[in-house]
């Protein structure tokens, strides 16, 4: 599938947010975010003092939540019609069906310190979720899954060095983790209150009704 393959700190700087997709850089000084807070491109400066449109806040909702989850417009859309066809709050199950992508949960776990990273592992056949390999990043979890890296000696270092990078983050609430056995379960779906993030869901729902 086709994947944005253009410097990803631009993406921050065009939403003036940090979108953590560096992983542990994007936590330092050398965050382009810190060093350059204007959006890019040659009059980047200048378009910033423009003031937004409701639509625009709409669409900049849109390309932030997917550019941080990393997933296309197709794609993203075919969240929204499911979200939107299922019982709930849609902006709410829209997100839970992000958060429960596997390249997620493998970044969630601290097995990556980026989703980027993560997609990485999934695609490179480490990933057994209840004992079968999947290497689909956009596998959906469901409760009780058990989701594990089956890696040997390089790739296993690598991932352990993953780990290391990670350790300040915490696993959230809706998943269990063992390092030793570098194996996570997935306890319940994750919550609106579990996603950190400042992200307004609602201006996505409101764009994709129009
Ligand atoms: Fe975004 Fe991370 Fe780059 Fe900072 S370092 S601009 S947060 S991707």
């Amino acid at each position: 599938m086709a994947r944005y393959t253009g410097a990803v700190c631009r993406l921050c700087r065009r939403e003036q947010e940090k979108l953590f997709l560096k992983g542990n850089k994007c936590t330092t000084e050398k965050c382009a975010i810190v060093k350059r807070s204007f959006p890019p491109g040659q009059h980047g400066p200048l378009k910033s003092k423009g003031k937004l449109s409701n639509y625009g806040h709409q669409l900049r909702e849109k390309q932030k939540v997917k550019r941080m989850y990393g997933v296309l417009e197709r794609q993203f859309r075919r969240y929204f019609e499911i979200a939107s066809n299922t019982k709930g709050v849609t902006g709410k199950v829209l997100l839970q069906l992000l958060e429960r992508r596997l390249d997620n949960v493998i970044f969630r776990l601290g097995l990556s310190p980026s989703r980027a990273g993560a997609r990485q592992i999934v695609r490179h056949n480490f990933v057994y979720v209840n004992s079968v390999r999947v290497n689909i990043p956009s596998y959906c979890i469901n409760p009780e899954d058990i989701v594990e890296i089956r890696a040997k000696d390089k790739s296993k270092n690598k991932i352990n060095e993953n780990l290391e990078l990670t350790k300040d983050r915490t696993v959230p609430s809706w998943l269990e983790f063992e390092a030793a056995h570098l194996k996570g379960r997935v306890i319940r779906l994750p919550e609106r209150e579990d996603i950190q993030q400042p992200i307004e869901e609602q201006l996505i729902v409101e764009l994709y009704s129009k």
